[in-house]
């Protein structure tokens, strides 16, 4: 197992649909034991296949929730229905989101407080259950990444603007930008002493 580095906003892989995952075998089992190790060491809730590089259609998850579902999985072939989206403004605080393919942003975003998740685990067995609250949040932000889409993709006019002219500054959007987990600085200002 290792830590692998998490691709930055701007490389193709990160803007690009996955493939679906057919083969359930050892070569996947080690892809997600890196990944699960890779979010660990980055203090992730969520991590896509695509952030590591690889474009295929999976995620691994940490994330308590009241729902029927693990706190901590991985979903292979994810499929969601969602409940409707409002169309106020999202609210600063509450509702802002962050990427660990965008170190170190976040932005209000509104999203559906209800999913239903169709996906497979790690041997192709099926999994379903429904997601509510921020657990659906995580839902959606991680099956986005395996359509080839960023939350900043999905911010209302003010704050994508913001987004893009931030992501600018860090001289992002463009391809073979990574960060390391555990080495380089914790974006969001987790430190492994909490
Ligand atoms: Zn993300």
């Amino acid at each position: 197992m290792s830590v692998r580095p998490i691709v930055i906003t701007g490389d193709p892989v990160l803007h690009s649909p996955t493939r679906p995952v057919t083969d359930f075998d050892d070569e996947l089992r080690g892809l997600i034991a890196d990944m699960y190790e890779t979010m660990d060491a980055a203090h992730g809730v969520g991590l896509a296949a695509t952030q590591v590089g690889v474009p295929l259609r999976l995620f691994t998850f940490v994330h308590e929730n009241d729902d029927d579902a693990p706190n901590r999985g991985v979903l292979v072939n994810p499929r969601l229905t969602l409940g409707k989206i409002s169309e106020v403004e999202p609210d600063k605080e509450d509702e802002a989101e962050g990427c660990l393919s965008v170190p170190g942003l976040a932005y209000p975003l509104k999203r559906a407080d209800w999913a239903k998740v169709s996906a497979q685990d790690e041997f192709g067995r099926p999994i379903e259950f429904e997601a509510t609250g921020w657990f659906a949040r995580v839902m959606q932000h991680e099956t986005d990444h395996l359509d080839g889409k960023l939350y900043v993709d999905r911010l209302n006019a003010r704050w994508a603007k913001k987004a893009r002219k931030a992501i600018k500054k860090e001289g992002w959007g463009k391809p073979d930008l990574t960060w390391m987990p555990g080495v380089d600085e914790d974006p969001f200002g987790h430190s492994d002493e909490e």
